[in-house]
């Protein structure tokens, strides 16, 4: 047993997303929530790896595909864990995807993307720390320059 005061409240079942970014943990809270859903929310919580991070676990609930993608590109790096009767039945990295697509504006305002109604297309550079690059403009940014739509 852990000698450590828990940080976060247990849940009997729903989905954990740990190891968020600090700075991201109220951007998770609010892609991965829906009005009335139950969740915690653990911001600035100390970790051994990171020095700091998020933490979100939504009861009762577990994420569409898109939804995994999303996350991947605002919160790289961080885990997934399912619980089912208060037992943690998976937990692992949220799974990095090849391209992001349709899921994100680009950050270059004069990317056609943003002028005509094209779907945008970002492929994976460089995994860790996240660098993406638009199909249209070809331009590379970190992932932190991207905002959802
Ligand atoms: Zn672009």
């Amino acid at each position: 047993m852990s000698h450590r005061v828990r940080q976060v409240e247990a849940i009997e079942a729903g989905t954990v997303i740990d190891h968020i970014p600090s700075d991201r943990a109220l951007e998770v809270a609010h892609l991965l929530t829906a009005p009335g859903d139950q969740f915690f929310l653990g911001a600035h919580l100390r970790s051994d790896n990171m020095g700091h991070k998020g933490v979100v676990k939504i009861a009762n609930k577990e994420l569409s595909p898109s939804t995994i993608s999303r996350l991947a590109l605002i919160a790289p790096g961080a885990t997934m864990s399912i619980i089912r009767d208060y037992v943690v039945v998976s937990k692992d990295p949220v799974p990095m995807p090849d391209r992001f697509t349709a899921i994100a504006r680009c950050p270059n305002s004069n990317c056609v993307t943003n002028h005509e109604t094209v779907t945008t297309d970002f492929l994976v550079v460089r995994p860790s720390p996240l660098e993406v690059r638009c199909r249209f403009c070809e331009r590379s940014f970190p992932a932190s320059e991207l905002v959802l739509t």
